[in-house]
């Protein structure tokens, strides 16, 4: 005779589910996401230039970004108020 355990629906941890607002995917989370908040290294790349070029625009020429060892962009270093 086969009992059928009664598996209750896993509560699924509550994830924030946020998405990058460059490119509209899923971001991580911040614990896991050092471009947070963004989803990757890429896109704060786009929006820093972005704001840089003074244009606040989706650019559609993302790839130039990619893979190209661009500097990282450091966010300043955290303060430490005493
Ligand atoms: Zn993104």
């Amino acid at each position: 005779m086969k009992k059928k355990a009664r598996v209750s629906p896993r509560l699924q941890p509550k994830t924030t589910r946020s998405m990058c607002p460059i490119c509209k995917k899923a971001r991580a989370p911040r614990a896991e996401n050092k471009a947070f908040p963004f989803c990757s290294n890429r896109c704060q790349m786009v929006d820093l230039s972005n704001w840089l070029d003074g244009n606040y625009k989706i650019a559609d020429d993302v790839g130039e970004f990619s893979d190209r060892s661009a500097p990282q962009a450091q966010p300043d270093p955290p303060t430490f108020d005493e």
